[in-house]
C-alpha cells in the first residue's frame, strides 16, 4: 500500500519533471539588467508555464556566440547587429527580435584625458572585444572620423572599469547603462562617444537562433521568444522587484541595488526607443545597417534580409513594396536561372543532338551568353555574342579578352570575372558598353563553375541589355519624386532629402533651416475665380519662388498648398533674410487680378535631438501661429 502510495505521489513529479524542455541561452556579456527579461521569465516561472527549462549562461571571454549556436553549446544566443555580417559570410543565423531598438554600445573615455572627440582617438589605445565584427558600429564610428585599424592600438578586453580609470587603456567599449553609472559613483568625470550621434543607429541584444533549429523546434523556439518578451515586459514594468532578483541571484558582477535599478531605467528607455515595442525588428533598418557594413567593407555580398528575421515575430516589419522594376528584375533573374539551367545541361552532357538543340535554345536570346576556363580563355558562346565581339566562334574559341576586345573593356570583363571566382559567388554586375555605335547598359550575371570532371574553374556569364529598362527605371524614378503641376520635389523626396540632412547634421554638424508656407485663403481663390487659375497661382507662384532660392536649396510640394523650402549649410538670420523678401515680393505679385496673394510661412533651425519628425511638426506650428497671428507673416523659433 505504501509503495502504491509513494508511486502515486512521485511518478507523476518524476513524469512532470521530465516534461521540461532543456534549453540554453548564451549571454554576449556578464550578468546585469541587460539581461533582465530572461532572469525575469526563469524566476517568475514564464518559461516553466511553456515547458522550457532554460540554463542561461554568462559570457566568458572565450565565448564565440555564433559557434556557440553552430556546435549546439546553445540553443539560444544574444548577438548585436553584426550579426547581420555573420549572415553574409554564409552562417545559419535568424534574429527573433531586437530587445534594445537603440544600442547602448560606446567608446568611454577619461574627461581629463584630453580625448574630446573621435579623431582625438588617433594613435591611442583602445579597448574592444575581441572580434571585431562584434564591435562593427565603434569601428564604423571611429572610421567614418577617419580613424583605420592602423590609426590606434586595440587592447583585448579586460571588462575592468579599473583599466580605464588607472589609464592602463584611453578609451574603453562600453555600455551606456553601466559603465557611466560606475564612474558617477566614483565621481569620476567621462565623455562619451555613441556611434547613433555619426549615423550609426544599431539595434543591439539581438535574440538569435538557427534556421536549423527553427526548422527542427519550431514550438520550442515560439514558446522560448515569446515567454522572453514576456519577461522583458514584466521586468521594465516592475524595475524595483527586478533589480531584487539579480541582486539575489545573477550579481556576479557585485552591482548595488540602486545600480541595478538606474541600469534598469537607461535600458527601458533604449528597448522602447523610436516608438516601438520590444522585439521588434524592421527590414529597412536591417537593411541600413547593412549597407553601413557594406560601406565599411566588412561584407561584400549582398542577404536576403528577409529570412535572417524569424517569421514568428509578431513585430517583423517586412520589406513588401514591390515595384515593377523588381518585378521585371525578378523575371530577369528567373530567366537567368533557367538559362544557366539549361547550359549546365549542356555542359555537362556529351550528346551531340542535345548540345546542337541546346545551342539552339542559346542562340535564340538576345542575351550575350558566353562560358571560359580557369584561365579566362573562352570555350563556347551563342550568336548575340558573336555579334557583339563581331567574329565568328571558331575565332573567339580559345582567346581571352584581351585578344578580343579593347584593353579597357578587357580590364572591366576580367575584372568582373575575377571576382566571381575569388568570391566564389554569383556577380550582378552593370556595365557601360558601346555597342552598334550606342551607348549601353549591360546587367551581367557571372558565375563560376566547374567546366571539367577535374576540378578547374571557369566562368559563365549572361549579360543582358537594360538599356531601355534602366531608363524607364529612370523615369519612374523622376516621376516618384516629381509633382506634375509644380515640376517641384513632391512630399516623398522631401521625406528623403530631410533624413540626408539629418545624417549630415548629425554627422558633421552641417547646420540647415526649413521654412514652411501655406497660401493664405486659397479655399476663397479657387471658389471666386475657379480652380484653373488656382492652379495657375501655384504655378505661378512655385516658378517665381524657385527662381529666387539659391540652387543649393530646395523646394518641396507637401501638400495641396503647402510648400517647404530646405536651407542647407544655413543659419536661420540668414534664412529669415530669403524668406522674408519672398514673402514681401508674393505678395507685391500680380497673380490673380484684383486679389493680393499672400502666404504665411513658419521656419526655424536645425537643433540637437531634433528629428525629421520633430522639426516637421516645429515649422507646421510655427506656419499656424502666422495663420493665427493675421496671415501674410512669418514666425520662427
Ligand atoms: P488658410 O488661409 O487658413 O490656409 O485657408 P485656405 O483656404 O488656404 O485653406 P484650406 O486648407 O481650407 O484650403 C486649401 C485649398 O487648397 C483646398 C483645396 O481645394 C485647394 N487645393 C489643394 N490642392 C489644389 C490644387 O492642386 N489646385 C487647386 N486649384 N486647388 C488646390
Ligand atoms: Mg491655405
Ligand atoms: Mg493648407
Amino acid at each position: 500500500m505504501k509503495k502504491a502510495l509513494f508511486l502515486f505521489i512521485i511518478l507523476p513529479i518524476l513524469l512532470f519533471a521530465d516534461e521540461y524542455k532543456k534549453v540554453t541561452l548564451q549571454l554576449n556579456w556578464l550578468n546585469q539588467f541587460q539581461f533582465a527579461g530572461y532572469y525575469v521569465a526563469k524566476e517568475k516561472g514564464f518559461y516553466k508555464d511553456v515547458g522550457l527549462d532554460v540554463d542561461i549562461k554568462e559570457y566568458t571571454f572565450n565565448t564565440d556566440l555564433v559557434n556557440s549556436i553552430k556546435t549546439k553549446k546553445a540553443d539560444f544566443a544574444i548577438g548585436r547587429s553584426s550579426l547581420l555580417i555573420e549572415k553574409a559570410k554564409g552562417e545559419d543565423v535568424v534574429a527573433l527580435g531586437a530587445i534594445f531598438q537603440e544600442s547602448p554600445l560606446m567608446l568611454l573615455v577619461r574627461k581629463d584625458s584630453h580625448i574630446v572627440s573621435v579623431r582625438d582617438l588617433k594613435d591611442k589605445k583602445i579597448m574592444i572585444t575581441p572580434d571585431a565584427a562584434f564591435s562593427a558600429s565603434l569601428l564604423a564610428m571611429l572610421s567614418a572620423n577617419g580613424l583605420n585599424k592602423n590609426d590606434f592600438t586595440i587592447q583585448r578586453h579586460s571588462f575592468k572599469l579599473d583599466d580605464l580609470i588607472s589609464r592602463n587603456t584611453d578609451a574603453m567599449a562600453s555600455y551606456l547603462s553601466n559603465e557611466p553609472i560606475n564612474l558617477d559613483e566614483k565621481e569620476i568625470k567621462y565623455k562619451i562617444f555613441k556611434p547613433k550621434d555619426y549615423g550609426f543607429d544599431f539595434y543591439s541584444d539581438i535574440l538569435f537562433t538557427s534556421n536549423s533549429f527553427i526548422i527542427n523546434n519550431p514550438k520550442i523556439t515560439k514558446d522560448f521568444y515569446e515567454a522572453s518578451i514576456k519577461g522583458w515586459k514584466y521586468a521594465f514594468e516592475h524595475k524595483a522587484e527586478t533589480a531584487e532578483i539579480i541582486y539575489k541571484k545573477y550579481n556576479s558582477q557585485n552591482k548595488s541595488y540602486i545600480h541595478l535599478i538606474k541600469e534598469g531605467e537607461i535600458l527601458e528607455k533604449l528597448a522602447y526607443a523610436n516608438n516601438t515595442d520590444i522585439g521588434d525588428i524592421s527590414n529597412k533598418k536591417l537593411q541600413s545597417i547593412f549597407n553601413v557594413f557594406k560601406l565599411f567593407g566588412l561584407v561584400k555580398n549582398d542577404i536576403d534580409i528577409d529570412s535572417f528575421i524569424y517569421d514568428e515575430n509578431p513585430h517583423k516589419t517586412m520589406n513588401l513594396e514591390i515595384s515593377p522594376a523588381k518585378q521585371k528584375l525578378f523575371f530577369i533573374i528567373l530567366f537567368f536561372i533557367i538559362i544557366v539551367f539549361l547550359i549546365v545541361l549542356f555542359i555537362l552532357k556529351k550528346n551531340k543532338q542535345l548540345k546542337e538543340q541546346l545551342q539552339t535554345v542559346i542562340d535564340a536570346t538576345d542575351d550575350f551568353i558566353l562560358y571560359k576556363d580557369n584561365k579566362f580563355r573562352y570555350l563556347g558562346c551563342n550568336k548575340s555574342f558573336e555579334k557583339f565581339v563581331g567574329k565568328k566562334k571558331p575565332e573567339i574559341i580559345g582567346k581571352n579578352d584581351f585578344e578580343l576586345f579593347s584593353k579597357e573593356y578587357a580590364k572591366l570583363f576580367r575584372k568582373r570575372d575575377m571576382e566571381a571566382i575569388n568570391l566564389n559567388s554569383i556577380q550582378i554586375n552593370h556595365e557601360c558598353v558601346i555597342y552598334e555605335n550606342k551607348k549601353i547598359i549591360l546587367q551581367s550575371k557571372v558565375i563560376p563553375f566547374k567546366y571539367k570532371k577535374t576540378k578547374k574553374e571557369g566562368i559563365l556569364a549572361i549579360c543582358r541589355d537594360i538599356t531601355e529598362l534602366h531608363e524607364a527605371h529612370e523615369k519612374l524614378k523622376k516621376e516618384a519624386y516629381h509633382d506634375e503641376l509644380t515640376n517641384i520635389f513632391n512630399r516623398k523626396a522631401f521625406n528623403e532629402r530631410i533624413e540626408e540632412k539629418f545624417d549630415l547634421y548629425y554627422r558633421y554638424k552641417n547646420e540647415f533651416c526649413i521654412a514652411m508656407y501655406d497660401i493664405d485663403d486659397f479655399k476663397y481663390i479657387n471658389d471666386t475665380f475657379g480652380h484653373d487659375i488656382g492652379d495657375r497661382v501655384l504655378i505661378d507662384m512655385t516658378k517665381y519662388i524657385k527662381q529666387h532660392i539659391r540652387k543649393t536649396d530646395f523646394i518641396f510640394r507637401v501638400g495641396g498648398e503647402e510648400f517647404v523650402i530646405l536651407f542647407p549649410k544655413t543659419l536661420l538670420e540668414e534664412a529669415l533674410v530669403v524668406i522674408e523678401k519672398i514673402r514681401v515680393d508674393v505678395s507685391n505679385m500680380n497673380l490673380v487680378e484684383n486679389k493680393k496673394v499672400t502666404i504665411s510661412i513658419g521656419i526655424t533651425q536645425v537643433r540637437e535631438n531634433d528629428t525629421p519628425a520633430s522639426i516637421y511638426e516645429r515649422i507646421d506650428k510655427l506656419m499656424y501661429v502666422s495663420k493665427h497671428e493675421g496671415k501674410n507673416r512669418t514666425s520662427k523659433d
